[in-house]
């Protein structure tokens, strides 16, 4: 993979369940006889717009309807933690998040506010 990984743990069993679908896919292609160096192969994965997007090089039309369905199930899924979650959009910053994570945020962005404003008395 060129670039990695670049999404929260909450989506693990997503991509997990996902690479072992693509891997399926890509078992049938090589035993169809295509060349090793063009087979379907993953580049990036990444949250983006709050959503999981999985990029691929080569990928033909049953892998791209296994990326979908993922991509779905990823705007219902807590990319923090993996529990149900709901898509957000927090002044234009989109992520999918449960209200525990969701909360935990607010806190913190809360804290924050605290701090700074104690600094700014000093
Ligand atoms: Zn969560």
């Amino acid at each position: 993979m060129c670039f990695g990984f670049d999404c929260g743990s909450g989506w693990f069993e997503i991509i997990l369940e996902l690479s072992i679908d693509i891997e399926k896919v890509v078992e049938k292609i090589k035993a169809n006889g295509l060349d090793e160096t063009r087979l379907p192969m993953v580049t990036q994965v990444k949250e983006k717009y709050g959503g999981l997007n999985f990029y691929m090089r080569g990928e033909n039309k049953e892998i791209s309807a296994l990326i979908h369905r993922a991509a779905k199930r990823s705007v219902k899924t807590c990319e923090k933690c993996g529990s149900p979650g709901k898509f957000r959009n927090i002044v234009g910053w989109y992520v999918t998040e449960c209200q525990a994570c969701f909360d935990e945020r607010d806190n913190f962005k809360n804290q924050l506010r605290r701090t700074s404003g104690t600094d700014s008395q000093k």
